[in-house]
């Protein structure tokens, strides 16, 4: 990783400097790269964390020391979580329903595991792809052993907003915030879901950490901590 990162200085040397700070891979910056249509400071330029995954990783480190021979679903696998898992003693079931993006192809409407099987799942921007996102959720609860936990993210939105007759992507583009999205999530509704299909469920928000520290680390989104 050293490596890595004197190589991206020596042919980036703006980044060099100490006003951000990686929590996911510990490297300090100038500022992180711009991400996404905006340009804006989102993403480490070493390992790729975005301001969601450096959010979570504060999660995944409290859950580190329990999770050996524990079972980790995770979906749409993030690569800068990559090591962390591998290094670990889990059992790391990382899945899409792409084969080629991931060791285990899985369905999340359908998933082929038997109930109460995973300790932990993680599933960050994922729900709002899935048009029958209640079945998700349902299989979700359902192969999550009692006593388990589920890291859950999407984009919010301050209403609820779902069109189905709405299927171009430019359309989705225009009116869900991504080509593939299929709706807008408000918090509420998105919470509202979790609670029907049976997760107990509390809420991360950036909010809740020191201003310094999510300055520095620029940590962003909603994580909503589904347990059962
Ligand atoms: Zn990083």
């Amino acid at each position: 990783m050293t490596t890595i990162y004197e190589n991206f200085i020596q042919e980036n040397p703006d980044f060099a400097g100490t006003k951000r700070y990686c929590n996911v891979c510990g490297f300090r910056f100038a500022k992180f790269k711009s991400f996404g249509l905006k340009p804006r400071e989102a993403m480490c330029p070493i390992c790729g964390s975005l301001e969601r995954q450096r959010h979570l990783y504060i999660h995944l480190l409290s859950i580190f020391p329990f999770v050996q021979n524990k079972n980790i679903l995770h979906f749409a696998p993030e690569k800068c979580f990559r090591s962390l898992f591998e290094q670990s003693s889990a059992k790391y079931f990382d899945c899409d329903i792409n084969p080629r993006k991931a060791s285990y192809q899985v369905d999340i409407t359908d998933i082929q595991y038997d109930n109460d099987f995973f300790d932990y799942i993680i599933c960050i921007h994922v729900l709002e792809h899935i048009v029958d996102d209640i079945r998700a959720m349902r299989e979700l609860h359902r192969t999550l052993k009692p006593g388990g936990t589920a890291f859950l993210c999407v984009p919010l939105f301050p209403q609820l907003y779902e069109n189905y007759s709405i299927v171009a992507p430019e359309e989705r583009e225009k009116a869900f915030g991504q080509k593939d999205h299929v709706r807008g999530y408000s918090l509420e509704a998105f919470c509202e879901r979790l609670q029907q299909v049976g997760f107990s469920i509390t809420i991360s928000k950036v909010q809740n950490f020191p201003d310094s520290f999510r300055q520095e680390v620029l940590m962003g989104g909603t994580i909503v901590v589904g347990r059962k």
